[in-house]
């Protein structure tokens, strides 16, 4: 859309320099319903009464001299039906991108005043839709409106958003991403939550230092700033998968038939599991089928923590190794808001199947998680089966995604092996990881090329098809390079051991 006129409003007064103001309504622009009745429902008024109502965005005083209270530079504005931002969803975040889009270049920034209901949820569709962006988006709203309250949480909120998205003017860096600003903090949009109803202090981003706080000066953390991507690489992304559905676990969920219900929808496409802790879930068989034959018909699901910070750690306890068992990916520290618009932006994308946003899902798109985790797929032909006679596997040497150069920062380095069994006739049994070994070479423990050796027991027979871990993560620098081939070896010499796994892949645990 080249014409900002077509969706919402363009002010015919606007200049088309300084900071695009994009009005949406929510409390900031509230007043009571029944201006007799000052405690009488409020709804949002329209952008003219709002601007006239607030000082500092008028030059000029109703007279035409000039306002001393003007913050003193050119704020345009463009504006929406005003609404509470409970009405607000994907199609006003598409009207919202592609206002962008057309005046990315003509302004140094855009400030976005919007409920904060679902604030968090617009700002973190905003960051996965505008890739690219090269200037300041800053959403922000009030717990009380100067509208009609000397006391109010409004008037700092907009007038320090207005200050931030015009760098040049308030001499703060240009913080060229999404972001809320709240309270004193700019905080990136896609870490941020409500987590006050009714506080000044609405929001806060729990994984992620603020960006910047706002105190006598206005002060930027220059370790935080994202750089700059440069004009003419804005590629905006408006096309959103709507069947995608936010799941919280509780205790009972597992009694009943409603998660079936859900995962077993065909229209869903994509499911954001907010589990216990650190990524945990009931055990029920019933509850694990659900969600496998969900991610088997290529609904792509993805498990976050319900708890208000810390990180997924899939794998960790055996209530959540079945989660990766059942095909499901990790969040890692992202939050409930950005999962769910990460996915909507991912599976709308056509040229991605699923596989393919399932992986992109784990990475770090775009701040929004503190790891990205890089999942390298292991080409094989079949089921491997080793075993005394044969005891060796080597992978076809390639490149690990993740590693590129950046071995040493590698938090954890896993090969899984998928659907993996292992039986003995009670002898001893190792499995040893090598890489690069050479087919003539002797699968030695001493070898420099060791990459790790393991002990597994037995796999319970009642419990098939299991993930099998090998944490590999000191030797993540012998994996890093351009060809490596990796072996799987198994050490016996009892004529029953037997392994076999039906496919393999290693994740890197990586900071983003
Ligand atoms: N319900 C309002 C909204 O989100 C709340 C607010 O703005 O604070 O629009």
């Amino acid at each position: 859309m080249n014409d900002p006129r077509a969706a919402g409003r363009f002010d015919p007064d606007n200049r088309g320099e300084g900071v695009l103001l994009i009005y949406t309504g929510g409390t900031i622009g509230s007043m009571p319903s029944d201006p007799e009745d000052p405690d009488s429902p409020r709804v949002a008024i329209p952008w003219e009464e709002f601007r006239r109502r607030t000082p500092a965005l008028n030059r000029t005083l109703a007279d035409g001299s000039p306002n001393p209270s003007w913050i003193g530079f050119n704020v345009d504005a463009w504006w929406t039906e005003p609404r509470d931002s409970c009405n607000v969803g994907p199609a006003e975040w598409v009207e919202l991108a592609r206002v962008i889009e057309s005046c990315h270049d003509r302004y140094q920034g855009f400030v976005i005043l919007h409920g904060t209901d679902t604030m968090a949820y617009t700002a973190s569709a905003l960051s996965f839709m505008l890739p690219g962006l090269d200037r300041p988006v800053i959403l922000t709203g009030a717990q009380r409106s100067h509208l009609f309250n000397a006391r109010n949480d409004a008037t700092q909120n907009l007038i320090s958003a207005l200050m931030l998205a015009n760098p040049g003017f308030s001499r703060v860096p240009v913080i060229p991403e999404v972001t809320i600003f709240f309270n004193r903090t700019l905080l990136r949009g896609n870490r941020a939550r409500k987590v006050n109803a009714t506080g000044y202090d609405a929001y806060q981003s729990p994984s992620f230092p603020p960006l910047a706080v706002a105190g006598e000066r206005i002060e930027a953390d220059p370790l935080l700033l994202r750089p700059r991507p440069g004009p003419g690489r804005l590629r905006v992304r408006t096309a959103l998968e709507p069947n995608v559905v936010p799941v919280s676990f509780f205790p009972g969920i597992q009694d009943g038939k409603l998660l079936e219900g859900i995962l077993d929808d065909p229209r869903l496409r994509g499911v954001v599991l907010l589990a216990y802790g650190a990524g945990n879930i009931p055990t029920r068989p019933s509850v694990l089928e659900a969600i496998r034959r969900a991610t088997a018909r290529g609904v792509v699901a993805m498990a976050v923590t319900q708890c208000g910070g810390g990180r997924v750690e899939l794998g960790m306890y055996e209530t959540s190794v079945k989660l990766i068992d059942a095909g499901v990916v990790t969040g890692v520290d992202i939050t409930p808001e950005a999962a769910l618009t990460k996915l909507m932006v991912l599976l709308g994308d056509d040229d991605l199947g699923p596989a393919e946003v399932a992986r992109l899902a784990q990475q770090n798109l775009c701040g929004e998680m503190s790891l990205g985790v890089y999942v390298t797929r292991l080409e094989q032909p079949g089921t491997v089966r080793l075993d005394a006679a044969r005891p060796r596997h080597r992978f076809a040497a390639r490149r690990f995604e993740g590693l590129d150069g950046r071995a040493g920062e590698v938090e954890e380095l896993v090969l899984r092996l998928r659907k993996a069994e292992c039986r003995t006739g009670g002898g001893r049994l190792a499995i040893r990881l090598f890489a690069d070994l050479g087919p003539d070479e002797p699968a030695d423990p001493g070898s420099d090329r060791l990459v790790g050796e393991f002990g597994r027991r037995p796999t319970d027979p009642a419990e098939p098809g299991r993930t099998m871990f090998f944490v590999i993560t000191r030797a993540a620098h012998k994996l890093a390079g351009d060809r490596v081939s990796l072996t799987v070896a198994l050490d016996t010499d009892d004529p029953a051991a037997v392994l076999t796994w039906e496919s393999a892949e290693v994740a890197a645990f990586r900071p983003a």
